[in-house]
């Protein structure tokens, strides 16, 4: 039986961007439903992304940590994780903030309905919910449904030892030798945890170098660091087919430097999301999708439909929680007739590996192959005596300022905590800060986050702890 409902304002998925929006929507006063599939709110990110693999990431932090510790003459006795308590630790945290946005719904009297969503025309929703079907007439819509990973074609994905980032998250086993194909973000942070947990790591990526957008300056430490750890990294390498036998995975790759094949107690596919936009009856709405299933919006996030808004991984890249809550909140205040607009200068992308890197405004790459005029300030971190007492002098931050404008337009951190650190970065470009008005800023000392003032104290001209230029 299908019930008929009348709604104000529908936020469809309860992710990051989708809880921001619903929440401050109702914080100025709307009526909110918020649809989700699921029966927790949080989407990728609190369940199945950002918070699991940074819990997992804080563990092997401090495992590699006290390996450094030796050189300081500290030891600590054999090491052993119990898996079990690991991932009830880790869904423990998830628990914690799942329920608070529960909370927070409920103190905002936003409706909450349990179910799929999809469109049946540009005023209604049907939302499959158990043995129900409701359809929702609504008067603003907000789509938030977030995206999902991408799947190579030709690849079995039901063996259960092909993983994808949540399978990679769920913990089922520490598999002994463990193939990742795709060294972006995702693929890089789960060799992290997966080599400190005990597995034996192959990177495989189809171009030229790990992490492709960041630049090259900046990756080095870690290059230099995952060479170590690492059995192998092919780059410029293709995964052309897993075989699966009974005791491993044979999976085959095509490569100038990489082996016809490598074997495999499990392969995790990490190569890049895809928006949940293809199985929501956008059709019924007007809208049309752009290449990759992307939902065109302008700065208010509204779609080509005036009541239908669109935010989050749906909007397209960069993929990422911090995007998705600033879009939400932008939507909500558009539909809510406040004047706003997402046209951030600075959305910072962090790599959360050991080191850390992070980027935020242009890369140099992007400057270089835009043939815009800047000045750089590199400082490495050798010369921190901070970054030495925490024994990780293997790092650099990097400012780049516009020569006509005198203004930061673009920096780069790599290091320990660079992704704390790069939120200063972020600040100085949206404040359109330049380098005098960095270096004059007192940093506290001893800190990392001086190495961003010294940085710009070299294109200042005001260095002292290296030689001025
Ligand atoms: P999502 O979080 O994907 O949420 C969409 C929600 O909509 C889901 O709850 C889904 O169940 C629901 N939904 C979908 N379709 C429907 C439907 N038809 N009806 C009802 N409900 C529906 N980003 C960072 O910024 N920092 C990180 O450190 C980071 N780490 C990550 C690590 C991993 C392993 C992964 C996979 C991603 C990571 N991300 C990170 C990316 C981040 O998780 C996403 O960018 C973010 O979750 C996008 O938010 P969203 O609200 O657009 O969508």
């Amino acid at each position: 039986m299908r019930e008929k409902l009348e709604r104000d304002l529908v936020v469809l998925g309860g992710g990051p961007g989708g809880y921001s929006a619903a929440f401050r929507a109702a914080d100025l006063g709307r009526s909110v439903t918020l649809v989700e599939k699921d029966a927790v709110l949080g989407g990728v990110c609190l369940n199945v992304g950002c918070i699991p693999s940074k819990t997992l990431l804080h563990v092997t932090g401090v495992l590699e940590e006290t390996e450094r510790l030796r050189a300081a003459g500290v030891t600590f006795g054999n090491v052993s994780v119990d898996l079990q308590q690991l991932k009830a630790h880790k869904e423990g945290i998830i628990d914690t903030l799942t329920s608070g946005l529960d909370d927070l719904c409920k103190a905002r009297s936003v409706e909450r309905l349990e179910g799929y969503g999809s469109f049946l025309s540009e005023r209604s929703l049907l939302v499959k919910t158990g043995n129900k079907e409701l359809e929702i007439e609504f008067d603003d819509i907000i789509i938030a449904t977030g995206s999902r990973p991408v799947q190579i074609p030709g690849i079995r994905a039901e063996d259960p030892r092909i993983w994808d980032s949540t399978d990679a998250l769920a913990l089922k086993e520490i598999p002994k030798h463990l193939v990742i194909i795709g060294g972006g973000i995702i693929g890089m942070e789960a060799a992290e945890i997966y080599h400190g947990l005990g597995s034996e790591i192959i990177i495989v990526e189809m171009m030229k170098e790990l992490i492709p957008p960041a630049d090259r300056d900046l990756k080095q430490p870690l290059l230099s660091a995952a060479r170590k750890k690492y059995a192998a990294i092919y780059t410029s390498t293709k995964l052309t087919g897993i075989e699966a036998g009974e005791k491993a995975l044979t999976v085959q790759l095509e490569g100038k430097k990489a082996p016809a094949s490598v074997e495999a107690d499990a392969v995790l596919v990490a190569v890049g999301r895809k928006p949940n936009t293809d199985s929501i009856g956008i059709e019924h709405t007007g809208i049309t999708l752009s290449p990759g299933g992307i939902i065109p919006t302008d700065t208010a996030m509204r779609s080509t439909v005036d009541h239908i808004y669109a935010i989050g991984d749906v909007t397209g890249n960069p993929m990422l929680a911090h995007k998705a809550v600033h879009q939400g909140k932008c939507a909500a205040e558009a539909a809510s007739g406040r004047k706003s607009a997402f046209t951030p200068l600075a959305i910072p992308s962090v790599a959360y590996t050991s080191p850390e890197i992070a980027w935020v405004g242009m890369t140099e790459n992007e400057l270089k192959e835009g043939g815009i005029a800047y000045e750089k300030g590199s400082f490495p971190w050798q010369a921190s005596g901070r970054a030495l007492s925490e024994q990780a002098p293997a790092g650099v931050s990097k400012l780049l300022f516009s020569t006509e404008t005198g203004r930061l337009i673009g920096a780069g951190i790599t290091g320990l905590h660079a992704g704390e650190l790069i939120a200063e970065a972020a600040l100085a470009i949206e404040m359109g800060a330049a380098a005098e008005d960095i270096a004059q800023t007192i940093h506290p000392h001893p800190t990392l986050s001086e190495t961003f003032a010294l940085g710009s104290e070299i294109v200042d001209g005001s260095i002292t702890d290296l030689l001025p230029r």
